[in-house]
């Protein structure tokens, strides 16, 4: 028996036998259905839905390490920019009131905005 993956990286389904070899990992793990926690294979998951984990196919592994790098790289000069360590710790140290809040909309917002960011390159 062996169950589906989405690979993000083309698009396309591909077939699992229960263990995979993620991207960042330097062992194969099993795959563990999401909604119930067990693993994938030798479980009966009828009822869980089919929900089918994104992962890049073992042909577009090393694709998807490669975008994760970039992604991290461009998340930590991003943040450097913004200054969001600085910013996170400061407001860490703030009372409640409208200076917090205030820091704390800015901080989602630019989260929110590298999200968007990223869609868009998709
Ligand atoms: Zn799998
Ligand atoms: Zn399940
Ligand atoms: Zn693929």
């Amino acid at each position: 028996m062996s169950h589906q993956h989405f690979c993000h990286i083309a698009g396309h389904y591909w077939d699992c036998d229960g263990k995979v070899l993620r991207p960042a990992d330097t062992e194969p793990s099993t795959c563990i259905c999401l909604p119930c926690g067990l693993p994938v294979e030798g479980f009966d998951h009828t009822k869980c839905g089919d929900a089918v984990e994104l992962l890049a196919c073992p042909k577009h592994r090393e694709e998807a390490l490669r975008r994760l790098a970039v992604a991290r790289q461009e998340f930590h000069r991003r943040a450097g920019e913004f200054g969001l360590s600085e910013k996170c710790k400061k407001m860490q140290s703030l009372p409640e009131g409208a200076e917090k809040d205030t820091l704390l909309r800015e901080i989602k917002a630019w989260i929110l905005q590298g999200c968007v960011e990223r869609q868009h390159e998709a």
